[in-house]
């Protein structure tokens, strides 16, 4: 009883924000504050009268406290008519709590996080959860089978959130999805991987302006954590401006299993359910290094592309990041970095040509507090929302 009174608020927290497109208001940021104190004095209001916690649904099945189950969401069919369906595992736990959805593989061939959320639903076990554990590994089925980035058609899903029943094939994927999973999230972390021969040092996307996206944030306990309102369409976006505060976490290249970053994101979600009260552990209250800004270096010009800096790597304005040199004439160019900073993401060493995004920096900001939830909105420069956003590669 007392989850579903606190959900039924939450979700009316949702309907409210939905219809605000963008980034929340002030006004209703206040007023979602308010829903959320009502949730949590509804818990504690019921929990005295209520020793039980009811019975949930969803995609048309109850999920009773204490119970791990896996559920299959139809979202398309394939060439010949065959249903597609992709797992929906479900951990529910004992005593009430948020519920915290884990989606991954929006684009079909970024692996990490479709790994991540598998051990992550494997070993958290119900009898020690408060609240529901939502896990989506492979949102894109169609992809996920072509080891694509793409939907058959070469739309990008994550372009088309939250979707529409009668739209595209992607939207109707994509609305599919929001509407019957992701509507029931309270908080969300959306996997991802660099894309098309790039690698990304693990690292926390958020729209920092947004006080509940940023304390979630803070809560992975990510060392890098990257400002973004995120574009239009992203599962991210959709979600935050549905209400359903969202942050991304991108590491690791696509097609690969990288260990070393696939624990990364098996801690972050650690830290975040010791943090949000979910399930024992220790919530990591580190300063992340956070970068407001950060911008890709291109080259002028086409050849061999050589890195001579490495992912992760601090660097100056001037430094030497790289080279590109012409196979036929051997003329070297060198790649100078515009930005005094971090490499957050790399190119792997490939040909190029003028325009190539070879190095991924995070311009250096400073830390506004090390306390989860209570910190003000850095401020963000006007850039942000200019042109240069616009010419960043997609995540
Ligand atoms: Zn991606």
């Amino acid at each position: 009883m007392e989850y579903a009174s606190g959900h039924a608020v939450a979700g009316l927290a949702s309907v409210v924000c939905v219809r605000n497109i963008g980034k929340p208001s002030r006004s209703m940021r206040s007023l979602r504050i308010l829903l959320v104190a009502a949730w949590a004095l509804a818990a504690v209001g019921a929990g005295a009268e209520v020793a039980e916690v009811r019975s949930i649904e969803l995609l048309g099945r109850p999920i009773d406290p204490g119970v791990r189950l896996q559920l299959d969401l139809v979202v398309s069919e394939s060439f010949e008519g065959a249903s597609i369906a992709t797992p929906i595992i479900v951990s529910r736990g004992v005593k009430s709590g948020p519920s915290l959805c884990l989606t991954a593989g929006v684009h079909g061939d970024e692996l990490i996080g479709v790994e991540v959320v598998r051990r992550v639903m494997e070993t958290v076990d119900p009898a020690e959860l408060s609240g529901v554990l939502i896990g989506v590994p492979i949102a894109n089925p169609h992809g996920f089978r072509r080891s694509s980035r793409y939907l058959p058609d070469r739309r990008d899903l994550n372009r088309f959130f939250p979707g529409k029943a009668r739209g595209s094939s992607a939207s109707r994927i994509a609305h599919t999805l929001f509407d019957r999973v992701i509507r029931h999230c309270d908080v969300l972390v959306d996997f991802h991987t660099g894309s098309f021969y790039r690698r990304n040092i693990p690292q926390i996307r958020a729209d920092l302006r947004n006080l509940e996206v940023e304390a979630l944030a803070r809560r992975f306990g990510a060392p890098v954590v990257v400002h973004s309102t995120g574009q239009l369409g992203t599962l991210r976006r959709a979600a935050t401006d549905a209400g359903i505060p969202a942050i991304t976490f991108e590491a690791g290249e696509p097609m690969r299993f990288d260990d070393n970053d696939i624990q990364d994101g098996v801690l972050g979600v650690r830290h975040m359910l010791a943090s949000l009260e979910m399930a024992p552990g220790r919530a990591r209250r580190g300063s992340p290094e956070i970068f407001l800004e950060r911008h890709w270096i291109r080259v002028d010009d086409g050849g061999i592309f050589r890195a001579t800096r490495s992912l992760g790597d601090p660097v100056a304005v001037g430094d030497v990041l790289g080279t590109v040199t012409d196979p036929f004439t051997n003329d070297r160019v060198e790649i100078t970095s515009r930005f005094a900073g971090r490499i957050i993401g790399l190119a792997l060493d490939q040909v190029v040509i003028p325009g190539f995004a070879t190095f991924h920096i995070g311009v250096r900001s400073p830390v506004p507090s090390e306390d989860p939830g209570v910190s003000a909105p850095p401020a963000v420069p006007s850039v942000l929302d200019g042109e240069l956003e616009l010419e960043e590669r997609p995540e």
